[in-house]
């Protein structure tokens, strides 16, 4: 690093610095075999990552987009259908049900999760949708099109209700493809099974995207399909693979969209980290919790106690987000906003017809989430000066309605003050 005070959004160079000697080991042995697509090293992290999520199949794909679209269209998804999601996930999401021939339509979030809210899912299916005599099919009223699959977003690492969301798909006979791109290793208490279930283990499917800068990251792109069904297993690996089981022995039209070897070997490689890159981060998100604990004017990340989230981010809400991302800025501290336009405004989705208001809640939060720097080498002393800096960016704000009292700690603070953390042997 050449700025030595200034504080990245993301270290992408440090794990892979200390993985150095293995990565680079799984390079050369990929050079003498030149098996660079498909092979055992393929088949070998599948096995290993349906492990670690607790499923019976996982399919190696291109990327969490391929996933996410191989696992709808495996799943049966038609053209003309409509699929249900958030407004305020990565736009990969809708794209992935718009190629399978789908349309996206959108139900707004919990506020205090971010995530898919259930209350929402069920006033969508009894007001908005209804059963056909003929065909026993459930409808969109106003389109007439075919509801037919839910997409839950375990959004920043935090799981979805699942248990709310099953019961209504399963009541409307609904596929639930879960977007579990963002939370790798993330738990869900499910209620119905009495147990701890992973990401990725809970719907139909799921789709895992191994991009970079994610809790399990490749060096370059990759994705997964997660699944208990063989069947949709055995589906999207035709769908990767030109749609053939057997070489040129075409099915079906499918695509190139396959897993190469070096990535699934460097996956190999990290896999074994990543429980305790995980813990890592869940240690840094209770830490940012106690440290913005005196800024009561602060919305910190809520996890549900069902749940155990997995922190690919840490997003905090604020008013006048944009002032203090300024601030931070001039600070040196890099952090980004997860996400700043909802889909349904976004000019690419203009044909849907929506307008500023349909889903107020996904807008109010868009216009005040923050993230924070977070991953697993984020220094304690790191995440003091972040704080502190959070922290004198309100104490210096005009007093206005919504922060007139702030108190540190119990104490009134006086506009101006400047708070300098105390030190601790973290
Ligand atoms: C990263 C991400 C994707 C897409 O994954 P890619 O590997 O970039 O195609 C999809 N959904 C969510 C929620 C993501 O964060």
């Amino acid at each position: 690093m050449t700025d030595k005070g200034s504080i990245p959004f993301l270290d992408l160079v440090t794990p892979h610095l200390e993985l150095e000697e293995e990565l680079v080991s799984v390079f050369r042995s990929a050079l003498k075999t030149a098996g660079f697509v498909g092979g055992q090293i393929v088949d070998d992290f599948e096995e290993e990552f349906a492990q670690f999520c607790g499923v019976q199949y996982c399919v190696g794909v291109g990327s969490g987009t391929d996933a996410l679209r191989f696992a709808l269209m495996a799943g049966g998804v038609q053209p003309g259908d409509t699929v249900l999601t958030v407004p305020n996930t990565f736009i990969a999401t809708t794209e992935a049900i718009s190629q399978a021939g789908a349309t996206p339509d959108f139900v707004d979030i919990d506020e205090r999760t971010y995530n898919m809210d259930p209350s929402r899912v069920q006033e969508y299916l009894e007001t908005q949708c209804c059963v056909t005599g003929a065909s026993g099919k459930l409808l969109n009223r106003k389109t007439r099109r075919p509801v037919t699959a839910i997409i839950p977003v375990h959004m920043y690492g935090q799981m979805a209700n699942m248990d709310r969301i099953l019961d209504l798909a399963e009541r409307y006979h609904l596929m639930v493809i879960e977007d579990a791109c963002q939370a790798h290793g993330a738990e869900y208490f499910s209620s119905g099974q009495n147990r701890w279930k992973r990401a990725g283990s809970m719907g139909s499917a799921a789709a895992f995207s191994f991009y970079p800068g994610k809790n399990l990251g490749a060096c370059g792109e990759a994705g997964a399909v997660t699944t208990n069904d063989p069947l949709l297993a055995e589906r999207v690996r035709m769908l990767r693979d030109h749609g053939q089981r057997q070489k040129y022995c075409h099915e079906i039209e499918g695509y190139n969209g396959r897993l190469d070897a070096i990535q699934a070997a460097i996956l190999h490689t990290k896999l074994k980290y990543l429980s305790e890159w995980n813990e890592k981060r869940r240690r840094i998100a209770r830490r940012y919790d106690e440290l913005l604990r005196p800024a009561t004017t602060v919305i910190p990340p809520y996890e549900s106690p069902r749940t155990k989230a997995v922190y690919h981010l840490y997003v905090i809400r604020v008013r006048n987000r944009d002032a203090l991302q300024a601030h931070l800025t001039d600070a040196r501290i890099t952090t980004q906003i997860h996400y700043p336009t909802p889909l349904h405004l976004q000019r690419a989705y203009a044909t849907l017809g929506h307008k500023r208001g349909d889903l107020p809640v996904a807008e109010g939060v868009a216009a005040e989430i923050l993230s924070l720097p977070i991953y697993p080498q984020l220094e304690y002393r790191q995440q003091e000066r972040i704080t502190a800096e959070v922290i004198n960016w309100l104490l210096k704000r005009p007093v206005n309605s919504r922060n007139q009292h702030l108190s540190l700690g119990g104490m009134s603070v006086l506009p101006g003050m400047i708070f300098t953390p105390q030190k601790t042997n973290t």
